[in-house]
């Protein structure tokens, strides 16, 4: 497939290190929108819509968020925590939305298998079908999160 510059460009700022450390896409040599094709079909696979997965995200960060710092009962055998930061993140995306830096740490309780996401996470899932390059710090494995919030 060949690149628009608008795609080149925001490959480009991806991998940069000057918004998170390492950058969005880790040591990923794939094109962004190879990432995404290929993270949307690991979550079509299992039957589930990237909406589906984002709305119950965005659920459970509703209900964590209520602990105040206290990690709760988030139903379905799940703990969860919220950590709040001072300060906001921006989509990488070209446009604007940004994000409080919230992050909400989901554990099943029974497995004690945990995965993190902030709110970004759940925006760059929702809105760009992205869960970040192969190696980056801050990648959602699909596979794992639909395990353990489904
Ligand atoms: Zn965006």
């Amino acid at each position: 497939m060949k690149k628009t510059p608008e795609m080149e460009k925001l490959d480009n700022f991806l991998r940069s290190s000057r918004i998170v450390a390492g950058g969005f896409m880790g040591e990923d040599i794939r094109d962004v929108d190879e990432v995404i094709v290929a993270d949307t079909r690991s979550v079509e696979r299992l039957g589930y819509s990237l909406e589906q997965v984002a709305a119950r995200m965005h659920e459970i960060t509703h209900i964590a968020k209520e602990g105040l710092g206290v990690c709760v009962d988030v139903g379905a055998g799940l703990k969860g925590c919220v950590d709040e930061a001072k300060g906001r993140i921006v989509c990488p995306w070209p446009h604007p939305a940004s994000f409080d830096k919230r992050l909400t740490t989901v554990t099943d309780v029974e497995s004690g298998k945990e995965i993190t996401w902030s709110d970004l996470h759940i925006h760059l899932i929702e809105e760009h079908g992205f869960f970040e390059g192969i190696g980056s710090a801050m990648r959602i494995e699909p596979v794992k999160l639909i395990t353990i919030i489904f």
